[in-house]
């Protein structure tokens, strides 16, 4: 499961705002809602019993077809899969042609997806025995399977790259071996993942896919998946016995791989068209380089491909105190096909050498079933010597889930991230991690067992590596330090003590949303307010803001520059727009909050704290404070 500005925009706020805005519309990545205090809705309680579904081993028909399709491919002679027999281990053809796109014109371009088109299905039309599948694809996926079912698993994609990308001549580089970690993947995602990768990687580079079950208990993943990779000499499926976690299973394949790169992807991804050479080229230049692609997003409802624009600014991964991930948009290289610094990794696509990821001692193996990993190597990578960077040339596709799916003997997936963000704060984010605690909660922090990390502390001594403030300078020089602010935590009503302000929305969602009231504690992250510079009311990047007709409070992406973003805390206890010189008041549903003319009312009285919060405001922030 996210952003402080670039400096670019304090020069064009307006650039900025729109192309963030419109990251979020595309990525609402549920990350941002899961985690801390957090708990995913877990899935859907009326689920339908299991025999009414299709059988967990849907696929025979699915294999026979996929087989077939395969057989009557052109395509599939030409890159070495001749029939049913395996790839030619010894290939080393480089010819562009062969192997960057299924050759379209073997395929009916009007298919259903096909060149990431959307599958439109309207589901009133769909049968009752449709309508069951259609459900239980979303309950078991976190995404339409039914729609993912429907494409070909080699379906083909537009290329996205720019232009000067086509260009682009490699030599010598390194040969890369894939890892895949999976529970309970769909067939058609697993296999299409697994497709695109030996369609449109030159057979001379990719050495091999691991797929890395993370015990599935879904029929199809295990002798149905075994016969097919067999056709395979290239794939190989490795299994964990009990359910590790996507970092076990991730460790697992890196030890069963043997090129000297190695890229991790997600079980729902389609890489495209030239996406494997300005990777590797990168590591080949510098091997201390982690690397990510362009994360292109496949609607997790009808599955279309929908690319950014990456003209202007290109998505590199931010860091927020909640320790979710989020993206930022920050300016394009130049020139522009030029990798770009990201201070994080989103997890679902990772490249790094074999001797680095080694030297920097893999993924924390106690970290559990999901979330986390991505910060925690990101932070390795600058803090021990390397850098993380998006290459902007290498376009891969990902389904984000509308929720996590996952649960862990029987917890909810909330503590399983706690504990993971716990050792990660514990080990990497030295007097730091107040601020991320600040967000937990005291209490919740003295409950979570993170379990022993000395070895990883011992790791993070015997490399030597830099501390946090180090990175923060090198890595996000412009990262919100609630240090900078002058009042922090919950804001009580004093009429309704165990009334809080709470942001009240999906955490996805920082705008619009109106703030209202909700119990204190409730999710005490959505609680969680900064006053700060120029008076603005913040929580992470949005502010507080009279809604339009200054009755309410909306919130909204920061700017300090405008008056309606400022308030003030005053000495009686009121806050006060300064904008629109009312008082924020609580109704008496203790849900409503209102702008009201001020008067002397215990309901316009507030409890918050004065003075910066307990955390480090190292020199280099205080020098080049920006105001945010
Ligand atoms: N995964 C796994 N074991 C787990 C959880 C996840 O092997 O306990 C795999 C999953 O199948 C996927 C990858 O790890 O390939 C990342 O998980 P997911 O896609 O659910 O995370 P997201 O991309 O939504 O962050
Ligand atoms: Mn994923």
């Amino acid at each position: 499961m996210i952003r402080l500005y670039s400096y670019m925009f304090y020069l064009n706020i307006t650039v900025y705002i729109v192309t963030f805005y419109f990251m979020y519309l595309l990525m609402s990545n549920y990350k941002a809602s899961s985690g801390i205090h957090f708990k995913k809705q877990l899935r859907d309680t009326n689920q339908i019993p299991v025999s009414k579904l299709r059988s967990s081993t849907p696929l025979q028909n699915e294999v026979e077809r996929d087989l077939k399709e395969r057989k009557s491919n052109e395509f599939w002679v030409q890159n070495n899969i001749k029939g049913y027999s395996k790839i030619r281990s010894n290939d080393s053809s480089t010819d562009d042609l062969m192997y960057s796109m299924p050759v379209l014109k073997e395929r009916d371009l009007n298919g259903p997806g096909e060149m990431g088109k959307a599958v439109i299905i309207d589901e009133k039309n769909l049968t009752t025995e449709q309508k069951i599948l259609w459900k239980a694809g979303w309950d078991k996926n976190a995404f339409n399977q039914y729609v993912s079912d429907m494409i070909s698993i080699e379906r083909s994609l537009p290329d996205y790259r720019w232009p000067e990308c086509k260009n682009i001549t490699y030599e010598n580089l390194p040969q890369v071996s894939v890892v895949i970690p999976f529970v309970n993947e769909s067939w058609s995602t697993l296999l299409r993942t697994v497709h695109s990768v030996l369609n449109r990687s030159p057979p001379h580079l990719l050495k091999e896919v691991v797929l890395c079950d993370d015990a599935s208990s879904m029929e199809h993943l295990g002798k149905p998946l075994d016969d097919y990779v067999a056709l395979f000499e290239k794939v190989s499926v490795q299994r964990l016995k009990n359910r590790g976690g996507l970092i076990n299973a991730r460790i697992l394949g890196f030890n069963h791989s043997t090129a000297p790169v190695v890229i991790f992807l997600d079980s729902h991804c389609e890489v495209t068209t030239g996406w494997l050479e300005p990777l590797l080229d990168r590591i080949k230049n510098d091997d201390k380089t982690i690397v990510t692609a362009v994360m292109d997003i496949i609607n997790a409802e009808d599955f279309h491909v929908q690319t950014y624009n990456i003209e202007q600014t290109i998505p590199v991964g931010d860091l927020e105190w909640t320790m979710f991930f989020k993206w930022k948009q920050v300016p394009v290289g130049k020139p522009r096909i030029k990798p770009v610094k990201s201070a994080t990794l989103i997890g679902c696509f990772i490249g790094v050498s074999r001797t680095f990821f080694k030297y920097i001692g893999m993924f924390d193996p106690g970290f559990f079933i999901w979330g986390g990993e991505n910060l925690e190597l990101s932070f390795k990578a600058w803090m021990c010597g390397g850098c993380v960077e998006t290459v902007p040339c290498s376009h891969v596709g990902h389904v984000y889930k509308s929720r996590l799916p996952y649960a862990w003997n029987g917890q909810q997936e909330g503590s399983v991230i706690e504990r993971n963000l716990l050792r990660l704060a514990e080990v990497w984010l030295d007097d730091y991690k107040e601020f991320f605690y600040q967000i937990v909660g005291p209490e919740r922090v003295s409950e979570i067992n993170a379990g022993n990390f000395s070895d990883r502390v011992a790791l993070r001594q015997n490399l030597g590596c830099k501390n946090f403030s180090w990175y923060l300078q090198q890595a996000i020089p412009d990262v919100f330090l609630p240090s900078e602010c002058h009042g922090w935590g919950p804001i009580k009503n004093q009429l309704y003590p165990d009334v809080c302000i709470d942001q009240n929305d999906n955490e996805s969602n920082l705008k619009g949303s109106i703030i209202r009231g909700a119990r204190c504690g409730k999710m005490m992250y959505q609680q969680q307010w900064y006053h700060c510079h120029n008076q603005t009311i913040r929580r992470k990047r949005a502010c507080w803001v009279p809604t339009d007709k200054n009755t309410s409070i909306a919130f909204d992406f920061c700017n300090v520059e405008k008056q309606d973003f400022q308030w003030e805390y005053r000495n009686d206890n009121t806050i006060y727009s300064v904008y629109v010189q009312k008082c924020v008041e609580m109704q008496p549903d203790q849900k409503t909050i209102k702008l009201a003319r001020c008067s002397d009312t215990t309901n316009q009285k507030w409890t918050w704290k004065r003075g910066p919060p307990p955390g480090p405001l190292p020199d280099w922030k205080k020098k080049h404070q920006l105001s945010n």
